[in-house]
């Protein structure tokens, strides 16, 4: 299976899905897009790169103008356009549409204008309120992983989101939800034999652990 992240900033996929990330990478083709990777003058690229090594997973900036996503909407639309044919994608996860953050909410229009597969979008807790309606449960390690990556974003380590004993709560909280320990919350916007992509994974988690097993 193949999951195409799109997100406008570049440390948006780790804070809203860094554990599904480390939770999938062993068995599936992971890719994240940044739309961007300069904010407020600072260039995050490296920081951005180092996060994504921890995954280990396939990553690509581009460089659109943060906060001013609204005057390149064309030039983004054909970016995701030109991403999901080349990567064809099985899931795309990206930001929900209703996000008060206008970059996070543009890129949500268009990856829906866009794409018309399985489709799982994020709204961070503090850009609006949306029930998540599928949910990811995630292991300590994962989560732990999910730390390491934000952890390379030395330049926003000010900023409160970024606070451990504020991801490990709302991995909690997102845990109570839906009965285990820890997970991250998600929309699931279109399923396309959404019960067969589930059972794959499962399949997949089975052997991932009869392998285990044998070790
Ligand atoms: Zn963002």
């Amino acid at each position: 299976m193949k999951y195409l992240f799109i997100v406008a900033h570049v440390d948006d996929a780790e804070l809203a899905a860094g554990g599904l990330i480390a939770s999938i990478t062993k068995r599936h083709t992971v890719k994240v897009i940044s739309l961007s990777h300069v904010y407020n003058n600072i260039d995050l690229f490296n920081e951005f790169m180092t996060s994504m090594d921890i995954f280990d997973v396939q990553f690509f900036a581009y460089d659109f103008l943060v906060r001013r996503f609204s005057e390149q909407q064309t030039y983004i639309c054909e970016a995701i356009h030109k991403e999901i044919m080349n990567f064809v994608p099985d899931v795309v996860v990206t930001h929900s549409a209703t996000d008060r953050h206008t970059d996070h909410k543009i890129t949500g229009e268009l990856v829906v204008r866009v794409f018309s597969g399985n489709l799982i979008t994020f709204l961070s807790p503090w850009n609006g309120n949306e029930d998540p309606n599928y949910f990811i449960e995630i292991k300590e390690d994962h989560l732990q992983k999910k730390l390491d990556a934000l952890k390379c974003y030395k330049s926003q380590s000010y900023r409160l989101y970024m606070n451990e004993e504020f991801i490990r709560a709302q991995a909690r909280y997102n845990g109570i939800k839906c009965g285990k320990l820890y997970a991250e919350g998600f929309k699931l916007v279109r399923g396309i034999n959404f019960a067969d992509i589930c059972t794959v994974n499962r399949e997949c988690e089975r052997m991932n652990i009869a392998e285990r097993l044998k070790l």
